[in-house]
């Protein structure tokens, strides 16, 4: 079934109601009753063509022209098909438990909630159900108003104040019919108030709508409508518990964080709603490379975060390498028929117990950040960080005070260097070992530097590294020589640290 199909199914339960009320008003009421069956079936009629479901039309068409002799009876033909549909599209087992002190009670909801596919547990008295909710997890809850040991009503209040059922749907079922006990009910927090006797059919129906309904809050408050990934609060539970499983299951858990490179380029080039396309095409690209057990959230703007359960760092930091290898073969095609590459960085940190979640994801952020300086599009955990060493410059400069300044300067942001003040010395350390980056003055003795450059470029380790030339002010033919030779920059002297450094930053980039 298509997914506005489902949607449209999933709308069906409050109008199935409303069928079976006005359904059952017919004998009290017979003309308002089959006006409001026209009406509602009319509407049908016109929306399951629309919609793909002819048989919906039909039968709604059926019933609207019916006399009124054959009404009830084309109106229960629709209504069965309409829950065979509604039924159909639910998907999980959803657990229902039955608080009732009435053993007819309990038996004719077991039987009648079983036929419909739910799973029931019941319990007789509020202490036996308070015992069956700390056993497991429930989607509902049918709560008799009056039990042996306690007033529903103080249950209801118990149940609210307990985190773990505080959202609970609860339907109350009451042999009383008082305005005014229905609305204390709602007040304490009721979601469904329902009275007996217990006519079968709706009841049923009202468990489904409101089965659905809170499913439908809990999608909203828990998942991000852009991407439909689960939200920052629902990943900070997934934390909770699965840092707790870890620690009895000894197990390993593994932190995930990514950000999408350069995503302020791709909102100004191609606008928002392709950014937009862009996070939830990553979005969707991560959940399906990952496995089922790995959770990906949406963090917030253009950041997700992952959480591997029994997964140590270098498992974690594999699986996000693969989906980044994936989104990498795999560029972004949009709606438009525009490919867009792109890419996101990551940082991988597998959890030490004691720390909270808060603790977790700024190390995960801080191997993030590392990702990015190292060139965006790749994945760094804390065993990489071990092996990132800073980058590696060579000077060649014989002037002792230029030399002086630039080692000093670039000592100060943590580079690694190797100073020669001849040029075939620092020929012979090109030779040998490769570097980030290159920097050659024109005159020196032992070898100039334009024959060092030309040298470095046609037989040593460092053929491709980025060479800046320092350029003596008054010999500016040597920019354009040096730059034939396949300098990639060069440095008028005296220069000053900020533009020295915002050359060489350029250049490691
Ligand atoms: P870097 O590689 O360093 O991460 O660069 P960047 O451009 O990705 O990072 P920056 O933090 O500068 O920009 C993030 C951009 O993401 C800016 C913001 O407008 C955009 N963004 C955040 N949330 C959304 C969203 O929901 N939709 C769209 N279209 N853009 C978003
Ligand atoms: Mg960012
Ligand atoms: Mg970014």
């Amino acid at each position: 079934m298509e997914e506005y199909q489902k949607a449209y199914i999933q709308k069906m339960g409050s109008r199935i109601e409303a069928l079976l009320a006005a359904g059952k008003g017919l004998e009290e009421n017979f003309q308002e009753s089959a006006t409001s069956i026209r009406r509602l079936t009319h509407t049908l009629r016109g929306s399951g063509t629309t919609f793909g479901f002819n048989r919906i039309t039909e039968l709604a068409a059926a019933t609207e022209d019916a006399d009124d002799a054959n009404l009830a009876q084309a109106l229960n033909m629709l209504i069965d098909y309409l829950k065979e549909l509604f039924e159909a599209n639910r998907k999980d087992v959803e657990r229902i438990l039955v608080v009732d002190d009435s053993e007819e009670i309990r038996l004719m909801l077991g039987v009648i909630l079983e036929k419909q596919g739910y799973s029931v547990t019941t319990a007789e008295t509020a202490q036996e159900g308070i015992s069956q909710l700390a056993e497991q997890e429930f989607d509902l809850m049918i709560l008799d108003l009056v039990l042996p040991d306690i007033d529903g009503r103080n249950f209801l209040i118990k149940l609210r104040e307990e985190h773990q059922t505080a959202t609970l749907p609860v339907l109350v079922l009451s042999a009383k019919s008082s305005p005014q006990i229905k609305a204390e009910c709602f007040a304490l927090g009721a979601d469904e108030y329902f009275e007996k006797p217990l006519d079968a059919s709706l009841l049923t129906t009202r468990v489904a709508v409101t089965l659905q309904r809170s499913k439908t809050l809990e999608k909203q408050t828990r998942y991000d409508a852009l991407t439909q990934l689960p939200n920052r609060a629902a990943f900070t539970e997934s934390f909770e518990s699965q840092s707790k499983l870890a620690v009895r299951g000894d197990s390993a858990l593994c932190l995930g964080m990514i950000d999408i490179d350069h995503f302020k380029r791709v909102n100004d080039d191609h606008g928002h709603l392709v950014g937009d396309e862009a996070l939830r095409y990553i979005g969707e690209l991560v959940r399906d490379q990952l496995r089922k057990s790995d959770m990906v959230a949406r963090w917030g703007g253009e950041e997700f975060v992952v959480l591997f359960p029994s997964t140590r760092e270098d498992e974690g930091k594999q699986a996000l390498v693969k989906a980044l290898k994936y989104l990498n073969d795999n560029p972004l095609i949009t709606q438009d028929n525009i490919m867009i590459p792109i890419s996101f960085s990551g940082g991988v940190y597998e959890w030490k117990v004691d720390e909270d979640l808060n603790q977790a994801l700024s190390q995960a952020d801080a191997m993030l950040y590392q990702a990015k300086s190292s060139g965006r599009n790749c994945i760094m955990s804390s065993i990489d960080e071990a092996e990132v060493s800073p980058p590696k410059i060579l000077i060649a400069e014989d002037d002792e005070l230029t030399a002086e300044f630039i080692l000093h300067r670039l000592k100060k942001d943590g580079f690694e260097m190797d100073h020669y003040d001849r040029g075939d010395a620092a020929l012979e350390a090109a030779r040998k070992q490769r570097y980030d980056l290159l920097i050659y003055d024109v005159k020196m003795p032992g070898m100039e530097g334009f024959e060092l450059l030309q040298r470095t470029r046609s037989d040593s380790l460092n053929k491709s590294t980025p060479v800046i030339m320092l350029t003596s002010m008054g010999s500016e033919q040597d920019i354009s020589r040096g730059l034939r030779l396949g300098a990639n920059d060069y440095v008028l002297k005296p220069f000053s640290p900020m533009e020295l450094m915002a050359r060489i930053r350029r250049l490691l980039k």
